[in-house]
């Protein structure tokens, strides 16, 4: 089934090469009204350009199915239309979404399947109408490029929740291009400048990825349920997501519990900032636990047990699940009536809020702990993060990316 549109037809998916070649050939003729965001021959013409108007050669890595590695392979980024921003990518950090696109957890995915949404690049060009970023500047991008703008989440900053479903950065059908969106584990990308966000000199960059998806994806609930100082908060899974959890709850001076099924992660918790880190399966510690906690955010990329979570919340308190898409698991209801306690869920945040993390984290000078890989290493990270061996997020180093055997490489 399609993630974004639950469409149970097999043929659901755009991924047809032939399709995406078409509206690729039509995008500056006949077809460009059509395609909002497309260039046409004048003003691809105006766009600030030392590349040229495109399309555009990339290198990428891409999967070519649920079993198969990560490989590199030449895709095409479209021609700049009048209000996008084409980037060369630098770095792209590693979530535990590219995998679970990439292997089709969520069920059939559409390939080939470039990931990556925590993207970081430099503005190679810009078009005619594009007012927030000139050549030179450094962008970043997370998990959206595109959305409708004009439902009543759009217009209320809500991108993430577009009644219309919002085009995630890989894996969407591509309104502008046909077929399906590439992501970041790429050399170049082409989005629409109001999907670009304004990376703050003097960031370090390969650091900062990660908040494009991990940072917001945790920063958001956080702010929609008001962590305040002193309260004390929860976070389930040390991970990508969880490791900046505890740094942005830690920022805002919540009093910070790791629940880890890890033991070697213990210490790491408290160096993060963490008061204390137990383990799920110390039965004693999580009964002393009980009715403390005003939020836990639960980051485990599955179903898992919940109510020894719920359990730790106190009266009117909230567990926020940010990874599990299954059914989840039972929660007794008596727990939640007689607690009033909630169980929710939160995606990403919007593009403002995702410009207010970064702008954050860039003043207190919170960065991810990041592995910084060559992208000949992309299918052994996926391995680790797996195996719950991640220190905290892989983050491909892109730049460094070979042109693809037998073809032109890139244009730069
Ligand atoms: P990650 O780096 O792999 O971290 C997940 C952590 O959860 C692991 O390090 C591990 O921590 C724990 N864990 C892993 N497998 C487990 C299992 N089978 N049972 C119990 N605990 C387990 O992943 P991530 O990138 O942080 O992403 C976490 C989840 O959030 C993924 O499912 C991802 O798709 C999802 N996600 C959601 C959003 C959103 O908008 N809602 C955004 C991004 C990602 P310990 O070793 O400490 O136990
Ligand atoms: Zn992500
Ligand atoms: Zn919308």
């Amino acid at each position: 089934m399609c993630d974004e549109c639950e469409d149970h037809h097999p043929d659901h998916s755009l991924a047809a090469p032939n399709r995406r070649k078409v509206l690729l050939a039509g995008a500056s003729l006949v077809a460009a009204p059509l395609l909002a965001g497309a260039a046409t021959g004048a003003q691809a013409e105006q766009a600030q350009s030392s590349v040229g108007n495109g399309p555009f050669p990339a290198r990428a890595y891409s999967a070519a199915s649920a079993t198969s590695p990560l490989v590199p392979m030449q895709i095409e980024r479209r021609a700049i239309g009048p209000n996008d921003v084409f980037l060369d990518v630098l770095y792209c950090g590693i979530c535990h979404s590219d995998i679970h696109h990439v292997r089709s957890d969520w069920g059939p995915d559409r390939y080939p399947c470039v990931p990556g949404h925590e993207i970081i690049g430099r503005v190679q060009a810009v078009g005619s109408a594009v007012t927030k970023f000139k050549v030179g500047d450094i962008g970043g991008v997370g998990c959206m490029v595109d959305s409708c703008r004009t439902c009543e989440n759009c217009l209320a900053d809500r991108e993430q929740n577009c009644l219309m479903g919002a085009t995630l950065t890989y894996n969407s059908p591509d309104p502008i291009s046909g077929g399906h969106t590439f992501g970041g584990y790429s050399d170049k990308i082409v989005v629409p400048e109001h999907f670009v966000i304004r990376i703050p000199p003097g960031a370090d960059l390969a650091a900062t990825a990660p908040l494009l998806c991990a940072g917001i994806t945790t920063f958001s609930p956080m702010q929609h349920w008001k962590l305040a100082g002193g309260q004390r908060v929860g976070v389930v899974g040390l991970g990508g997501l969880g490791h900046m959890a505890v740094k942005l709850a830690v920022a805002r001076k919540a009093d910070v519990t790791v629940f880890t099924t890890s033991p070697g992660k213990i210490a790491d918790a408290r160096r993060l900032g963490a008061r204390e880190a137990v383990l799920w399966s110390d039965t004693e510690a999580m009964k002393r636990l009980a009715n403390r906690f005003d939020l836990v955010i639960a980051t485990v990329p599955r179903a898992f047990p919940m109510q020894q979570f719920v359990d730790v919340l106190k009266l009117d308190a909230t567990l926020v699940n940010l990874g599990a898409l299954e059914d989840l698991q039972s929660v007794s209801g008596r727990s939640l009536v007689f607690g009033r306690k909630s169980i929710a869920g939160s995606v990403i945040g919007g593009i403002a809020e995702t410009q207010e993390v970064i702008d954050y984290c860039a003043a207190r000078n919170i960065k991810a702990d990041i592995e910084l890989i060559q992208p000949e290493e992309i299918n052994r990270a996926y391995d680790r993060v797996v195996n719950k061996d991640v220190r905290y997020r892989f983050v491909i180093d892109m730049a460094s990316m070979k042109p693809v055997a037998g073809s032109r490489g890139g244009s730069t």
